[in-house]
């Protein structure tokens, strides 16, 4: 998480400002930087202070030195964002549920037409279903062609679906 703040923080200090007089923050005075410009420098600790972004610098090492507070705001920024990317995995993955096809395209009508068609016995076994169920021939439930529909007994439909 610090070094995430850190890079953060960084990120702030790429952003181009143009201070025309340079103002330092409460708390610091003008002084000079390692390269001798002038810079904020706290009046407790003597680091650098960036005046725009107020973010502190190690005099020696140079890496960003953040208070407390400043801590505090980037680790609320990050939940935030983490809670937001989140929030939008969860919206795009109920998109992609799959949809449910419907399993029979027939009409009762249709249905009718294949138990006669078939005398009222089911096309595989031969015998009159206890009740019916229709099967796509070639597997295929989009094609819902009057030819690709058999009538079964319930035995029949499981033996031919589990195959
Ligand atoms: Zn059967």
């Amino acid at each position: 998480m610090k070094t995430l703040g850190i890079l953060l923080a960084l990120a702030l200090l790429i952003i181009p400002l143009t201070v025309d007089a340079l103002k330092c923050p409460e708390g610091a005075y003008i002084g000079r930087d390692n390269q001798g410009n002038e810079a904020c420098r706290d009046i407790d600790t003597n680091q650098i202070i960036n005046p725009a972004t107020r973010l502190m610098f190690d005099s020696q090492t140079g890496e960003v030195i953040l208070s407390d507070e400043q801590l505090l705001y980037i680790a609320i920024g990050v939940i935030v964002i983490i809670i937001i990317l989140a929030g939008i995995a969860k919206v795009s993955q109920k998109k992609s549920e799959p949809q449910v096809i419907p399993r029979h395209g027939w009409s009762e009508n249709e249905k009718e037409q294949v138990r006669i068609r078939q005398d009222g016995k089911c096309k595989m076994c031969h015998k009159p279903p206890p009740r019916w169920e229709y099967d796509h021939i070639d597997g295929n439930r989009e094609n819902n062609d009057l030819s690709n529909c058999q009538g079964l007994c319930p035995n029949c439909h499981s033996v031919k679906t589990n195959e």
